[in-house]
């Protein structure tokens, strides 16, 4: 029998890589896509590979329509049917007060994190949905404990791009709730990843763990667990949800 498939977002490293490795240790084929860095890509898959899973490295950038076509129809054409996406590639940049933001900065965060959630969000419903002849399937979104902290002073506006995911999360999930689709969210909070070197303060994570409740920051892997569970037939009946793993934060 083929494997359920699914797609996660920017898999080069960090919770996308972490999400990945999990859920083919648990029998999915998983689709790797990346933006730039095919390398970190590559060995991902070859770590796959080699514990006896299966795995696909695509190229693709989440922003760009014509990139997200291809992402989905290389995996139609060489994965099989989808299962579940994962919406994770996203960015960050450098700290900055809103006085100080200009419009090029704007339209990359928000046209990566909530413009890319959509479009992929878009073509899985179309390929998922019992109303276009699909099977079902799982949706899980990125989100951030930014939404609901609002970033001041460090990055309002990815803060915001989390909070219109958040938004895209219930809306979708009730328009596709009846065609066999959940969508659901994890807030990951302060998480050991290399996102906070691209917001220029590589140790951010050590500079504010004593103020997360549990005393420390996350791992990539805690966050996968998350998401895996929100797309497995564990989660049936959650739709629409969104699960905080901060620590308390
Ligand atoms: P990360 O270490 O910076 O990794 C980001 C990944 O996204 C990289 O693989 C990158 O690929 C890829 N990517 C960036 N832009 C892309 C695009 N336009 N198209 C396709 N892929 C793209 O990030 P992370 O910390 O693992 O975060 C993953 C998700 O969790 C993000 O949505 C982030 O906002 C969210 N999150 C993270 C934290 C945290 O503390 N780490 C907290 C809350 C939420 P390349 O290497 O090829 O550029």
């Amino acid at each position: 029998m083929s494997k359920p498939v699914v797609i996660v977002t920017g898999v080069s490293r960090g919770i996308g890589a972490a999400t990945a490795q999990l859920a083919a240790a648990r029998g999915y084929a998983v689709c790797v896509n990346y933006v730039h860095n095919q390398a970190a890509a590559q060995a991902v898959v070859d770590t796959i590979r080699a514990a006896g899973g299966e795995a696909l490295a695509v190229a693709g950038d989440v922003a760009l329509e014509a990139d997200v076509l291809k992402l989905f129809q290389t995996v139609d054409a060489e994965l099989g049917r989808l299962t579940a996406l994962v919406n994770n590639a996203g960015i960050l940049e450098p700290r900055m007060r809103v006085e100080e933001m200009d419009v090029a900065r704007l339209q990359r965060i928000l046209t990566t994190n909530i413009i890319g959630s959509f479009l992929c969000a878009r073509e899985a419903v179309r390929r998922m949905s019992t109303k276009f002849g699909g099977h079902g399937g799982a949706i899980v979104n990125l989100s951030s404990m930014a939404a609901k902290l609002g970033g001041p002073g460090e990055y309002v506006d990815y803060a915001a791009s989390k909070g219109a995911i958040d938004a895209m999360t219930v809306g979708l999930a009730k328009e596709v709730a009846d065609q066999g689709i959940r969508v659901n969210a994890v807030r990951p909070g302060v998480i050991y990843t290399d996102i906070h070197a691209s917001g220029g303060e590589p140790g951010r994570v050590d500079r504010i763990k004593d103020s997360v409740p549990m005393r420390r920051g996350g791992s990539a892997e805690e966050v996968a667990e998350a998401i895996i569970w929100l797309w497995s037939d564990a989660a049936s009946y959650s739709t629409g949800s969104c699960i905080d793993v901060a620590g308390g934060r």
